[in-house]
C-alpha cells in the first residue's frame, strides 16, 4: 500500500521483517556487562557525592565540568534503567532479565541520591550567586537548568529533612502504589469476548469496549462495570492514602496548591493548566456532537452506552512491511531528514513488534541517550491501526532522537507537559495523508472516525479525569475520606457534565479504578489534553505555511527540554497564555468531527 508513491522510502526502509527483534547490544553487550557496570556506576557516583565542592566557590570552567560529569553520570544511570526496562519488556518470564530488574531496582535510590547532592547543593545558593554563576559563558549549554532547578528553592527542606523525606518514601507512597499494582494487575473475570467463556485481565476487557462485534462490545461494557466496582474499595483505599500522603508533604513544603509541584515541575503557569481545562469543558459540545454523529451512523437515536468507543467503517488489514512503509513515507513527506531517522529505526534493529507470549503488550518509544539513540516496542496485529500507533512511537523516538543528540544531558529531556505532541502530531498528520489518497469509503470512515476517537480521548476523556482528580485533592484537604461514593459522584458528575444526554445508558462511573494514573502520579492526565490541543493547533499552522513549518518543527523538536515549554514552543507560533490557543486545537477538533463521512 504505497501511499505517497515516494521513491525515496523504499530504498531506505531496505525489508523490514516483522520477525526482526531489536538489537541490544549497541546498549550492552551482555546482561553480565550491565551489572559490571552497576557497580561501577554505583562506585563513581558515592565517588562524585564524596569530592562533590560547593558549587558556590567553583569558577565558569569548574563548574562546567562539574555539570559535564554530572551529565554523564545521569546518562550512565538512565541507560542501565532503560536496559533493563527493555530486557523485561521482550520477555517478563526470562529469570536473567527478572534478575537483572531486581538489581537494577535495588541499587538506583542510592546512585540517584547520590547525584541528588548538586542539587542541593546548588539551592542552598542565594539567589544572586546563583544567577551570577548560571550567567557564566563556560556554562551556557546547561543554563536553563541550573535556572529552573531553582524553582524548587522556596519548597526544599533542609539536607536532614530531605533525606528523612526520601527515606520513608518506600514505606508511604511507594507501598500503596505497589499494593493498587499487584492487586488490579491481578484481577480477573470469566467472560465470553467472542472466543467462548474464559478468565479476561482488566486490559482485555477494556480492549474488547473497542471490539467491532456489538454483543462483545455489551458484555465487555458490562464486565468492565463488575470489575471496576469490585476493585472501588481497594482502589478507593489506595488513593486516599497517597492523596493524604502528598497533601502532608505538600504543607510541609509550602505549597498554596495541590496542583503547584506538577505545574512547577512542567514548568507550566497553574493559570493557564486551568484556563486550558475550562475551555475544554465549555467546548464539550464537540464531543456530544460526536456522539450524536456516531449514533446515526451505526443507526441508533442516541449513541448506546457500550457503543460509544465502537470503531466505525473497515480497517483495512495490512501486512508489517506496509506499515512500516506508510510511516516512513509520512515522516519522509514532512521531511526527508525525518523520513531518514525514522526509517533508521528499522536498519538499525530498534524496533521489536512481534507479538510473543511473554513480551509486554501495548507499545512504546525508550529513550536512552545522545550516543544511544530509542528503542521501539510494538505488537503488530495486522490493521490499519498499527500504523497509527507506529506513527505515534515514531514520532516520540523522532523527537528523542534529535533532541538527545542536541542539548546536554541535563537539559535534553522535554518537559513531560511536551513529550506527547510529537507522537500526537505524528498520528494526525498520517491520518491526513492518508485521506489525501484514499478513495474506500469504508476505509475513509475508518480513518476519521479512528483520529476522531483518538482527538476525543485524548481531549475530553483525560480532561473529566484529570478534572476529578483535582477533586480527589479538594475533598482530602476538606478533612473528608476518599470513599467509593464520593469518588463515584465526582466522576460521574464530570462525566454527566461533558456527555450531557448525548449518550443512552449509564456510563461506568467507577471507571477510576482501574485508571493508574491518579495512584501511580499526580496530576499527569491534563498533560494529553494539552499536548493534543496543541498538536491540532500544529495541524493547522502547517496548513498556513507547509514550507517553513517543517524547518521549524526540526528546530522545536532539538531544542527538547532547553527552555520552558514557553520558550520551547514560541518559534512555532505558539503562545501558551493566548487562551484564543486552547480553542484553535478545539476549532481543528470540531472541523475533523463535522468531516466524519465525507
Ligand atoms: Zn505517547
Amino acid at each position: 500500500m504505497a501511499v505517497w508513491q515516494n521513491p525515496a522510502v523504499s530504498t531506505v526502509t531496505g525489508s523490514p521483517r516483522l520477525e526482526h527483534r531489536w538489537d541490544l547490544t549497541p546498549v550492552f553487550a551482555s546482561d553480565e556487562a550491565a551489572v559490571a557496570e552497576l557497580d561501577v556506576l554505583a562506585a563513581d557516583a558515592d565517588a562524585f557525592a564524596r569530592t562533590l565542592p560547593s558549587p558556590s566557590q567553583l569558577g565558569g570552567p569548574a563548574l562546567a565540568e562539574l555539570l559535564e560529569a554530572l551529565g554523564e553520570l545521569r546518562n550512565r544511570a538512565k541507560r542501565l534503567s532503560t536496559y533493563a526496562e527493555l530486557r523485561s519488556a521482550e520477555d517478563a518470564s526470562d529469570p536473567a532479565a527478572q534478575d537483572l530488574g531486581t538489581r537494577v531496582a535495588q541499587r538506583m535510590p542510592g546512585i540517584h541520591d547520590a547525584l541528588r547532592g548538586f542539587q542541593l547543593a546548588w539551592l542552598d545558593l542565594t539567589d544572586e550567586r546563583a544567577s551570577q554563576l548560571a550567567e557564566l559563558p563556560e556554562v551556557a549549554g546547561d543554563r536553563h537548568y541550573l535556572i529552573a532547578s531553582r524553582r524548587f528553592a522556596a519548597h526544599t527542606l533542609s539536607a536532614a529533612e530531605e533525606r528523612a523525606l526520601s527515606a520513608r518514601g518506600g514505606a508511604a507512597e511507594q507501598s500503596w502504589i505497589r499494593l493498587w499494582s499487584e492487586r488490579s494487575s491481578a484481577l480477573t473475570i470469566t467472560c465470553d469476548l467472542g472466543n467462548g467463556p474464559a478468565a479476561q485481565t482488566s486490559s482485555e476487557v477494556m480492549f474488547a469496549c473497542w471490539d467491532v462485534r456489538p454483543e462483545v462490545r455489551r458484555t465487555a461494557h458490562a464486565a468492565l462495570r463488575e470489575m471496576s466496582d469490585g476493585f472501588a474499595p481497594t482502589s478507593a483505599h489506595c488513593l486516599d492514602a497517597v492523596v493524604g500522603d502528598r497533601l502532608a508533604v505538600d504543607a510541609l513544603r509550602g505549597y498554596d496548591r495541590a496542583t503547584r509541584s506538577t505545574d512547577l515541575a512542567n514548568e507550566l503557569r497553574s493559570e493557564m493548566v486551568d484556563a486550558m481545562l475550562d475551555a475544554v469543558a465549555a467546548r464539550a459540545g464537540i464531543w456530544r456532537r460526536w456522539n450524536t454523529i456516531k449514533a446515526g451512523l451505526l443507526g441508533f437515536d442516541r449513541l448506546p452506552v457500550a457503543d460509544r468507543v465502537a470503531p466505525l467503517g473497515a480497517m483495512a488489514a495490512m501486512t508489517y512491511p506496509e506499515v512500516v512503509e506508510q510511516v516512513v513515507a509520512s515522516f519522509a513527506a514532512l521531511s526527508d531528514e525525518a523520513g531518514r531517522t525514522v526509517a533508521g529505526l528499522f536498519q538499525d534493529g530498534r524496533v521489536d513488534a512481534a507479538p510473543r507470549t511473554g513480551k509486554m503488550g501495548g507499545a512504546f518509544c525508550a529513550e536512552l541517550d545522545g550516543t544511544c539513540g530509542p528503542y521501539l516496542l510494538l505488537n503488530h496485529s495486522g490493521r490499519q491501526m498499527d500504523a497509527q500507533v507506529m506513527a505515534h512511537e515514531a514520532g516520540h523516538a523522532l523527537h528523542l532522537a534529535r533532541c538527545l543528540a542536541a542539548q546536554s544531558p541535563l537539559v535534553g529531556l522535554p518537559s513531560f507537559a511536551l513529550i506527547e505532541i510529537p507522537s500526537t502530531f505524528a498520528e494526525l498528520w498520517l491520518v491526513e495523508g492518508l485521506l489525501e489518497h484514499e478513495t474506500d469509503p469504508g476505509r475513509r470512515l475508518a480513518l476519521q472516525a479512528g483520529a476522531v476517537e483518538t482527538a476525543i480521548g485524548n481531549v475530553f476523556e483525560t480532561a473529566v479525569s484529570a478534572r476529578s482528580e483535582r477533586g480527589c485533592y479538594r475533598l482530602k484537604a476538606e478533612g473528608l475520606t476518599l470513599s467509593v461514593d464520593r469518588l463515584n459522584e465526582l466522576w460521574g458528575e464530570q462525566f454527566r457534565a461533558g456527555l450531557g444526554d448525548s449518550v443512552e445508558g449509564e456510563e461506568v462511573i467507577s471507571r477510576w479504578a482501574l485508571m493508574p494514573h491518579a495512584i501511580v502520579y499526580r496530576f499527569y492526565l491534563y498533560n494529553y489534553s494539552f499536548s493534543c490541543l496543541i498538536a491540532l493547533a500544529l495541524m493547522g499552522r502547517l496548513r498556513d505555511d507547509p514550507e517553513r513549518f517543517a524547518a521549524r518543527y526540526l528546530d522545536y523538536l532539538d531544542r527538547g527540554g532547553n527552555g520552558t515549554p514557553a520558550d520551547v514552543l514560541a518559534p512555532l507560533g505558539i503562545d501558551l497564555d493566548d487562551p484564543g490557543l486552547w480553542d484553535e486545537g478545539l476549532d481543528e477538533m470540531e472541523r475533523m468531527v463535522e468531516g466524519v463521512g465525507s
